[in-house]
């Protein structure tokens, strides 16, 4: 009997037309492509774009070089050298993110004791060789004088929810 229903469902092209059925559907509804670059999409203040290290409003460094960050990173994507200063504290001398191996996972920014290493809501950045792609701590700290209105504002939203 199935067979039966099987070879009249293939005869009459039933499936077809369920598929033809459903293309014209979607042909006349609302579209949900995004025309990017023209058009964006929306961002959550948790978004995981590009990497920054931040500042105190007083222009000092927040990182304090403790290399939780560096420890949690399951890609061994940073690597973090640091020493004392003349004043007691401890300072990185080389914080380095090699962005081929980050997976954007989150973990260094959730580890950061003081807020210092964070992910921007930058997406849009290439490399044209491998090189382009390392990013040092002279870059990440730019990256975080730039974007640091944006950051402060994102991380006052999440605050509210923990
Ligand atoms: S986002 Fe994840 S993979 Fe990338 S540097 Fe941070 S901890 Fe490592
Ligand atoms: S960015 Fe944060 S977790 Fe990483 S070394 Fe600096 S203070 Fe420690």
């Amino acid at each position: 009997m199935e067979k039966m229903i099987g070879f009249f469902k293939s005869f009459l092209l039933i499936e077809l037309l369920k598929g033809m059925a459903l293309t014209g559907r979607y042909l006349f509804s609302r579209k949900i492509t995004v025309q990017f670059p023209e058009e964006k999409t929306p961002q959550g203040y948790r978004f995981r774009g590009l990497h920054a290290l931040r500042r105190y409003e007083n222009g000092e460094e927040r990182c304090i070089g403790c290399k939780l960050c560096e420890a949690v990173c399951p890609a061994l994507a940073i690597a973090i050298e640091s020493e004392e200063r003349l004043d007691g504290t401890r300072r990185t001398t080389r914080y380095d993110i090699d962005m081929t191996l980050c997976i954007f996972c989150g973990l260094c920014e959730e580890s950061c004791p003081v807020d210092a290493i964070v992910e921007t809501r930058v997406f849009e950045y290439h490399g044209e060789k491998r090189g382009d792609l390392y990013y040092t701590k002279p870059m990440l700290l730019a990256m975080g004088d730039k974007h640091e209105k944006q950051i402060a504002r994102d991380k006052a939203a999440d605050a509210k929810y923990r």
